[in-house]
């Protein structure tokens, strides 16, 4: 059987298997993002001589993979991050999921892992979801958050693909991704960013374009450094060796983007390109569509914009923040929907003035948005939500 028909015919026999107890469901705004787990997972396993399991919706609790799994030993994790939002019915509503399939589709052929079948998958989630409804919370900006994941279970240190795999949805639910002071509109949020380059988090012909734990756990020291400097993330620059400089990539989990004003008025929102040095973002791209329709977002109904996706050097922002027509810059991304950026720290490290990682802040860029959002990531963060 192709390896497609084979998972349908088995993700149709799906099992549930109910939790004798069910957890207490703690009041938003208690708990911070990824801690909490709902009561049950998805589990299914691939194995080179049976294929895929029928799928498993039980309770939530440990999984037992060998010592030697290829996951453990080669970092073969790939995985999603998708949210349900309470729909006009009260029922669970996914925001685009057939994109969160299609990018895992992708990381798992990148990571050898083996295939599935996308809209069958799907449908075992929407049933997880489902189930989880209770845990779903009905505040604007809280939703319950999706983590599909894949990891290599080949129980050998021999290094190569794995052929053995488990596949696995776990539900969390999730408020604002960074904490809102009480009070406050969820447009107030904003972070500030250290732009680094003596750490990548990708390179032309490298993963940075698929969802991989190993693009992650590289940036966590950077991100102490940034913290240490009192930045909220990482701006992860790149030199491409194109003669630019140092360019703007992502934005810890983010994509980013920033707002120019040109001498008429206009605004030009500026992206970096899907040149497989980013994540292809599913907000970034909604985003991208919705600024690009006419009439889709009526706060800018008046405003000219158009939509670059192109390299975006950080000496860009220095020299727009410096003119005065460094507008906004925003990151966007299923964890933050949009979040304002309020502060650049441009950090010098190539220049010896740093060893390791004692980062010196050279400059810091501002757009005038100041606080918040300013009125394009608001306009999107409205629609997005809507
Ligand atoms: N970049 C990175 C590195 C991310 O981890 C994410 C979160 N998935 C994003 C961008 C935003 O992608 P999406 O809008 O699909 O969540």
């Amino acid at each position: 059987m192709l390896p497609h028909a084979e998972f349908i015919a088995k993700a149709s026999q799906l099992k549930i298997q109910l939790a004798e107890t069910l957890k207490p469901v703690p009041p938003p705004g208690t708990y911070t993002f990824g801690d909490i787990k709902t009561d049950h997972m998805l589990v299914m396993s691939f194995d080179p001589a049976n294929g895929w399991s029928a799928p498993e919706i039980k309770p939530y609790g440990p999984l037992a993979i060998d010592p030697s799994s290829n996951c453990l030993q080669y970092a073969t994790n790939i995985f999603e991050g998708m949210k349900a939002f309470m729909g006009p019915s009260g029922k669970p509503q996914l925001f685009r999921p057939q994109a969160n399939m299609a990018r895992l589709s992708s990381s798992a052929a990148r990571m050898a892992l083996p295939p599935f079948d996308e809209d069958a998958l799907l449908t075992c989630i929407t049933k997880l979801v489902a189930l989880e409804s209770r845990w779903l919370p009905a505040e604007s900006g809280h939703s319950l958050y999706i983590r599909p994941t894949m990891i290599g279970t080949k129980p050998t240190i021999k290094v190569g693909a794995s052929d053995h795999a488990l596949l696995y949805v776990i539900v969390t639910p999730v408020g604002p991704y960074f904490p809102t002071p009480p009070g406050e509109s969820l447009h107030a949020q904003s972070v500030s960013l250290l732009a680094v380059s003596e750490h990548v988090r990708s390179w032309p012909g490298g993963t940075g374009g698929y969802k991989f734990g190993l693009n992650y756990s590289p940036g966590f020291v950077p991100q102490q450094a940034a913290a240490k400097l009192g930045y909220d993330q990482v701006l992860w620059l790149l030199d491409a060796g194109q003669g630019a400089g140092d360019l703007v990539t992502e934005a810890g989990a983010m994509n980013f983007a920033a707002v120019f004003e040109g001498a008429d008025g206009a605004l030009t929102v500026v992206t970096p390109p899907l040149d497989g040095t980013i994540l292809p973002g599913i907000t970034r791209d909604s985003a991208l569509t919705l600024l690009r329709t006419p009439g889709a977002l009526p706060s800018l109904s008046s405003t000219r914009i158009t939509v670059e996706e192109r390299v975006l050097p950080v000496a860009e922002l220095s020299t727009a923040h410096a003119a005065g027509t460094l507008r906004e810059c925003f990151g966007v991304g299923t964890a933050v929907n949009v979040v304002g950026i309020d502060r650049i720290g441009i950090a010098s490290l190539r220049a010896g003035e740093g060893e390791g990682l004692k980062v010196k802040v050279v400059e810091d860029v501002s757009p005038s948005s100041g606080k918040g959002l300013g009125p394009v990531g608001r306009a999107l963060w409205d629609m997005l939500l809507d």
